[in-house]
């Protein structure tokens, strides 16, 4: 059996699962190249990082699949000037992939266990200076707004009003939208005649929890 190095196995993921799956933003391809999922992913699956699949991360809380959060980040459409709020830091795995594409990034997690596991493996991966926070996500982080970008891992039926009231005129939004069944990966636009909504995928995520 051929045993792959991570950096052969990224390259690999980023060829099989992004590129030919129709992924064409090149920043979204270069970032999904350089972070390291092995290292946001629990040490004993760390053979399984670049798996085609979300996986386990503890707390009951997983982290996305590679193929959801490079469709994530170029439906953003970030150029790299970009303010960034992420919502359910999670691993912090999407929160160091948007540190490569954004100038700046604010990252809340209702789990203090997860914010801090992510803290750490996010300095560890050069990506310090993603601000992540523990609180209701769902509320935003309204002193560091307005945001050019919002993005959402975990499924909710509604539009929380607070983070639309976030998004900067002209920034977008892209969340799972719908119950517990299955979602459609969304995304929102905020113009100066409101929300503009266009449903691309389907999608599975865990809650957006109240509180
Ligand atoms: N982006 C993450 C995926 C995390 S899964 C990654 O790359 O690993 C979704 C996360 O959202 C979970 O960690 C969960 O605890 C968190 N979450 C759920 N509801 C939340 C809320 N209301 N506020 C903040 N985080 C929330």
């Amino acid at each position: 059996m051929v045993t792959r190095t991570f950096d052969e196995r990224r390259a690999r993921m980023v060829e099989r699962q992004l590129r030919r799956r129709g992924i064409a933003d090149e920043r979204v391809l270069v970032a999904m190249g350089r972070v390291p999922r092995e290292a946001f992913v629990p040490a004993l699956i760390a053979d399984r990082a670049y798996d085609d699949a979300a996986l386990p991360i503890g707390q009951d809380q997983t982290i996305s699949q590679p193929y959801i959060v490079a469709a994530m980040c170029e439906l953003l459409m970030l150029g790299g000037t970009e303010h960034v709020l992420d919502v359910g830091t999670g691993s912090g795995y999407a929160a160091a992939v948007l540190d490569e594409l954004a100038a700046s990034v604010v990252s809340v997690e209702r789990i203090d266990l997860l914010a801090e596991r992510a803290r750490r493996v996010l300095e560890e991966t050069g990506h310090g200076a993603v601000d992540v926070r523990v609180g209701d996500g769902s509320l935003g982080a309204p002193e560091r707004a307005p945001y050019d970008a919002i993005a959402i891992a975990a499924a909710t039926p509604i539009v929380p009003r607070e983070l639309y009231d976030q998004l900067a005129v002209g920034g977008r939004m892209v969340l799972p939208l719908g119950g517990s069944r299955g979602q459609e990966l969304t995304r929102i636009v905020r113009t100066p005649e409101g929300p503009e909504q266009t449903a691309l995928l389907g999608c599975r995520f865990v809650p957006l929890v109240d509180g």
